[in-house]
């Protein structure tokens, strides 16, 4: 069948062609342009499409791609709120994901991120580029015997919070479906948010954004929360009130900021902005402080989270032209579940 895959990168044709020549035999047709109602019409006469998270499946473009024949939308990324399902499912589009690939992927980018700035390894690389070998500005804490807060432990969550253990960690975790598989990590256990809050040295996101969980991170949340604690986020951007974040951090009650996501990610992430003026001042402010670090929504970006999602957004495909039934097929009434959209 011909796919027409949209927003793709050198990296995305690369993982896909290999996946495709090794388990389908599809016909990938490989676009830059994102999807949206302007780009649409690309998938003339090409029965299903491939997006990614930053593209957009309003109901505009689903209907000029239903209009043109496209009867498949495959979503090769695990969220899929940049899509209009009901508009989906009136049309008789029928729209897949790839619900998990590698969770490892995520949770040791979250550790990466705790290590790059406790140990200010962001300073020390251009420090020792320049010939400046001195130390004073370094200094780090041990990990061992340190207390983690994790905040959903679902899968990511779960493997993070196994990381940290192996560090000699203590953990506190809030889930609001806890899983006992947590507290059997050993010197876990689960809390309130207030507690979380009130004793952690650490405290990393690995929760989906949901109405309950948007800006959860807001200025009485950070009040809470230890003088000097490290934030993580990897998860979603809308997890923090980005504003408070910044009131935290000038203040000090936040000592060390780490973010792969951020709330207004959409206008920035994926594309080359190097010579450009970012006009995002809020963005720009967060960059220029020296305890912040922000990776570009990398934390995904191994070779084998990238097979998974090849393989398992092309497996979607095959069942798609053979008229089978996909286990991970969306439908419309799973917006409406309130739990767990990754
Ligand atoms: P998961 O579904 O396995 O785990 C999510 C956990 O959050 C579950 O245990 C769930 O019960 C819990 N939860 C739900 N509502 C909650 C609430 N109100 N408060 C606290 N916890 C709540 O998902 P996962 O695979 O572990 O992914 C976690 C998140 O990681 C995703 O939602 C996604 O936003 C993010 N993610 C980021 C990247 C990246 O590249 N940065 C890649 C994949 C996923």
């Amino acid at each position: 069948m011909k796919i027409a895959m949209f927003n793709t990168r050198r990296y995305d044709r690369e993982f896909f062609s290999a996946a495709n020549a090794k388990h389908s035999s599809h016909e990938l047709i490989y676009l830059e342009p994102h999807l949206d109602a302007t780009t649409a019409a690309l998938a003339a006469g090409i029965p299903a499409a491939c997006i990614f998270v930053n593209d957009d499946a309003n109901a505009e473009a689903l209907r000029i791609l239903a209009a043109n024949g496209t009867k498949y939308l495959l979503h090769r990324c695990a969220g899929f709120n940049q899509t209009d399902l009901k508009a989906a499912a009136e049309l008789g589009i029928r729209v897949a994901r790839v619900p998990a690939y590698s969770p490892y992927s995520v949770a040791e980018h979250a550790v990466g991120l705790v290590l790059m700035l406790n140990r200010k390894l962001y300073k020390a690389y251009n420090r020792v580029r320049d010939d400046n070998f001195a130390l004073d500005g370094l200094m780090g804490f041990d990990l061992h015997g340190r207390t983690v807060g994790v905040i959903g432990t679902g899968k990511i969550g779960m493997l993070f919070a196994q990381i940290m253990h192996g560090f000699g960690c203590q953990l506190l975790g809030y889930d609001a479906y806890p899983n006992l598989a947590f507290e059997a990590i050993g010197a876990a256990r689960y809390v309130e948010l207030p507690e979380l809050f009130e004793n952690c040295d650490i405290i990393s996101l690995h929760c989906p954004l949901l109405p309950a969980t948007e800006r959860m991170i807001d200025t009485n949340a950070i009040a809470q929360m230890k003088q000097g604690v490290m934030l993580i986020n990897t998860s979603r951007g809308k997890l923090i009130d980005t504003k408070a974040a910044i009131e935290g951090i000038k203040s000090g009650r936040i000592g060390y900021l780490g973010i792969d996501v951020y709330e207004q990610e959409d206008n920035l992430f994926f594309e080359d902005l190097s010579a450009t003026v970012i006009q995002d001042d809020v963005f720009q402010l967060l960059q220029s402080y020296p305890n912040v670090v922000i990776t570009a929504h990398q934390a995904f970006f191994t070779q084998d989270a990238l097979s998974a999602i090849a393989e398992t957004t092309l497996a979607n495909a095959n069942c798609f032209e053979q008229g089978q039934d996909c286990a991970n097929e969306l439908k419309y009434e799973e917006k409406v579940v309130t739990r767990a959209p990754a």
